[in-house]
């Protein structure tokens, strides 16, 4: 009699058990809410400030402009609550070195920014909080993208997407991403990562910018930062000057395209 009663009650525990179990391998993914914003109309910086300001454990985010001072704000006020932070900008001759950006604000408040030199893959925007919100489009984090351009944002609330979009942020990160747009050509065969994201120099007295004209070690010629000519120049042969005369002093000449 004592067997059957313990039967009687083992059983409708391990029912329990087993359905409960069934029910969580087959539980649809709820379906991602999204917010649909618009610059200028639609407040999008009060918007992420806020999605930012919740934020529990990280905040990550790929911009190719980072000029907003209420959301370089908000990142390091996520940061002082101890949510962990950290930020891609784009670099090379571009936006992290420019002097609205705010990369040396950043730093100077002790957030962990990192430049990836493959300018391109910057023109990735996005930011992952939580493992849980994605806010992407074309919106880049300045203030005239805010108040002039028109742009859009979404706020995506979804577990799925965000893992998808922080998969590629750590590849970006650890500079681990397969630039496969390097060759747009029939021997587009080769495909090769780019370079790790290093992190800006600490110094933010000093700033980031390395200086105003660039020429290459295996050539005579200096250029603003911006001609086509630097930015075929490879980083372990840029060669950085504070002036012209810095530049002609050491022996180099204008380049005749960017007339710098
Ligand atoms: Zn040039």
């Amino acid at each position: 009699m004592k067997k059957i009663h313990l039967l009687i009650f083992i059983l409708p525990v391990i029912t329990l058990f087993t359905s409960s179990f069934i029910c969580a391998q087959s539980l649809p993914e709820k379906p991602a809410q999204i917010e649909v914003l618009f610059s200028p109309k639609d407040n999008c910086a009060q918007e992420i400030v806020s999605a930012i300001d919740n934020a529990k454990s990280y905040v990550y985010v790929a911009m190719y402009y980072f000029t907003s001072r209420p959301l370089a704000q908000a990142v390091i006020r996520a940061k002082d609550r101890d949510v962990e932070v950290r930020i891609c900008l784009a670099g090379g001759k571009d936006p992290a070195y420019d002097k609205y950006s705010k990369s040396r604000y950043l730093i100077k408040n002790d957030v962990d920014v990192k430049v990836i030199e493959d300018s391109g893959i910057m023109h990735n925007k996005f930011c992952i909080i939580d493992d849980f919100i994605t806010i992407t489009g074309s919106y880049n984090w300045t203030v005239s993208a805010d108040l002039e351009n028109d742009e859009n944002v979404l706020i995506i609330n979804s577990e799925k997407i965000a893992r998808i979009y922080k998969k590629q942020f750590e590849k970006f990160w650890n500079g681990t991403y397969i630039n496969s747009c390097k060759y747009k050509d029939k021997d587009r065969l080769e495909k090769v990562p780019v370079a790790t994201g290093v992190s800006l120099p600490v110094s933010a007295d000093k700033g980031v910018s390395k200086g105003k004209y660039v020429a290459s070690k295996n050539s005579n010629k200096f250029h603003k930062p911006n001609c086509k000519w630097a930015q075929r120049i490879k980083p372990e042969n840029e060669v950085w000057f504070d002036s012209r005369k810095d530049a002609t002093d050491k022996g180099y000449i204008a380049c005749k395209v960017c007339r710098p």
